[in-house]
């Protein structure tokens, strides 16, 4: 579904990003796993398109990202790509279910929002606002407002790493839901190996290169997940 190659990524005088070639395919989680530093949320931000790279490109299927413009670039945010990140980014003076539906954009293929809650176990909290709520449970409200318009990629940087172990097992096991369900291809940049090794795909990042790109036959499954 993504294809980028030979990705260079400068800021000011410091090459972050050091010639990245790699396909992202549909219905696959893929874990990028590597030290603080290493370049995964640049990576993975080149991507998504919310940054461009130095040099190289990415195409979108068969669509150039890396030429279009600002416009198109926006478009296709709003309809193909979820971010979900560390910090929740929810709006304090909205509801949950109010804050699930400023995700909904006009194209087709929007998931149902009686679905989308249900798999994600919020349905019992949507009148409730954020400051009511746990963190695990202002993520997966954050993962329903990134995946109801029903993108065929959603891009997730230190998605659990605010989470304690219980929320971040259940947080990771829903993404896989959600990739089973939908065939939504899922991008998770992680430091943690355990849940790394619930992926599908492992890429681990050093110094600003993918140095190991392995496929997983025996994904663990989260609930399987033992914490070190
Ligand atoms: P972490 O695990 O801590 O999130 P990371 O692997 O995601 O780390 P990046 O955030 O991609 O790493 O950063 C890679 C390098 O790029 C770091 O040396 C960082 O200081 C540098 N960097 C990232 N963003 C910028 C920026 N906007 N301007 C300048 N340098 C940056
Ligand atoms: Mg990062």
């Amino acid at each position: 579904i993504l294809k980028a190659e030979n990705i260079i990524k400068d800021f000011e005088k410091e090459r972050v990003i050091k010639g990245v070639s790699l396909d992202i395919y549909e219905n696959t989680f893929t874990a990028i796993l590597g030290p603080s530093g290493s370049g995964k949320s640049t990576l993975l931000n080149i991507l998504s398109g919310l940054i461009r790279p130095t040099q190289g490109s990415v195409k979108y299927g068969e669509e150039m990202m890396t030429t279009w413009s600002e416009r198109r670039l926006a478009d296709w945010k709003r309809t193909e790509a979820g971010n979900i990140f560390q910090e929740y980014l929810l709006l304090e003076n909205l509801t949950v279910e109010e804050n699930i539906k400023i995700g909904i954009s006009s194209k087709k293929g929007a998931l149902s929002f009686e679905r989308l809650v249900r798999i994600l176990e919020i349905d019992d909290i949507l009148d409730k606002f954020p400051a009511q709520l746990s963190g695990g449970q202002k993520q997966r409200t954050a993962i329903a407002r990134a995946v109801i318009k029903g993108p065929g990629l959603l891009f997730c940087d230190e998605a659990t790493g605010a989470l304690d172990e219980e929320n971040s097992k259940k947080v990771v096991g829903l993404l896989h839901d959600l990739k089973s369900v939908f065939g939504i291809a899922v991008l998770f940049t992680t430091h943690n190996q355990q849940i790394a090794k619930t992926a599908d795909r492992i890429l681990t990042m050093k110094n600003g290169m993918i140095y190991q790109d392995v496929r997983n036959d025996a994904p663990i499954t989260a609930d399987a997940m033992i914490w070190g």
